[in-house]
């Protein structure tokens, strides 16, 4: 288990799914978390319930992300609760369904705004609030490495948060601060209905060498890494989480 006590973590989007597990993986560690949320209260709340059940320390915040002010509007919500950050997760995301043809000025605009525009301005507003020697862990996808064609301005737009990390890893190095991103496969989680079908479920299944679907937990265990001592050494890196998805033909 890392020795992240007295270490302080925000995880955007850490109401449910990955981002949940990423939150009570890091308060495993000791780490007091920020628990982000859009809209979702209840799940907000029942991710720090079960973090306190746990004897570790965590607290909600609510803030739309892919609006204007976005950034400004999640960090003034955190100030009220910490004086600095050491773990920066942005994991928010949302799915951008459509193969080129199908997506429209809008949806492309709102898969950029939530996906890459928002982790961009929260990286940009919380520098001052991170703390040297920090950790930042962006959350992009096994779509940039396969073509996914289903999914285009989804893709583009994890393209553009791992140009980011790469980008920023440079320039917040002299800091001591890494940036890495961590790439899942198939998770598990509400943004994926369709795994409820079995047929659908199965054929999921096919894309890791593991031969089943990705849980939250496969994830979180990989940023619990990046946001521990135990990865100084490992700055600018995307860690592929899929389970092996993709490895051959
Ligand atoms: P999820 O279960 O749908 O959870 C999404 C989380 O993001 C929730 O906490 C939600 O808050 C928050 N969120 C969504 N839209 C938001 C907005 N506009 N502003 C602020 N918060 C917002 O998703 P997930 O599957 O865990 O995905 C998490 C991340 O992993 C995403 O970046 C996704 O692209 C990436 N990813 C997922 C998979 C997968 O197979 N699941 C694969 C590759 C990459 P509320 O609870 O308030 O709605």
């Amino acid at each position: 288990m890392e020795r992240l006590t007295g270490k302080t973590a925000l995880v955007t989007g850490g109401s449910r799914g990955i981002g949940r597990a990423i939150a009570l993986r890091l308060a495993a560690g000791g780490a007091r978390v920020a628990v982000h949320y859009a809209s979702n209260e209840r799940a907000a709340k029942e991710t720090v319930t079960a973090i306190e059940a746990g004897g570790g320390s965590a607290f909600p915040l609510r803030a739309e992300l892919g609006v204007p002010g976005d950034a400004d509007t999640l960090w003034k919500a955190f100030d009220e609760h910490a004086d600095g950050v050491d773990i920066l997760v942005n994991n928010a995301g949302i799915a951008g369904p459509g193969r080129i043809h199908e997506v429209s000025e809008a949806d492309y605009d709102r898969v950029f705004a939530v996906n890459a525009k928002a982790p961009f301005f929260v990286i940009q507003k919380g520098l001052d609030r991170l703390r040297d020697g920090g950790r930042i862990v962006n959350i992009s996808s096994g779509v940039t490495k396969v073509a996914f064609p289903a999914m285009t301005s989804y893709a583009a737009a994890k393209g553009a948060v791992e140009v980011l990390t790469l980008t920023l890893a440079q320039t917040l190095g002299p800091r001591g601060i890494t940036v890495n991103a961590v790439s899942p496969g198939t998770i598990e989680t509400d943004i994926h209905p369709w795994l409820a079908d079995p047929d659908a479920r199965a054929h999921a299944a096919t894309f890791s060498v593991f031969d089943r679907v990705g849980q939250p937990d496969d994830v979180a265990d990989v940023v619990a890494f990046l946001a521990s001592d135990d990865s100084r050494w490992v700055t600018g890196q995307n860690i592929d989480a899929s389970g092996g998805s993709g490895l051959g033909i």
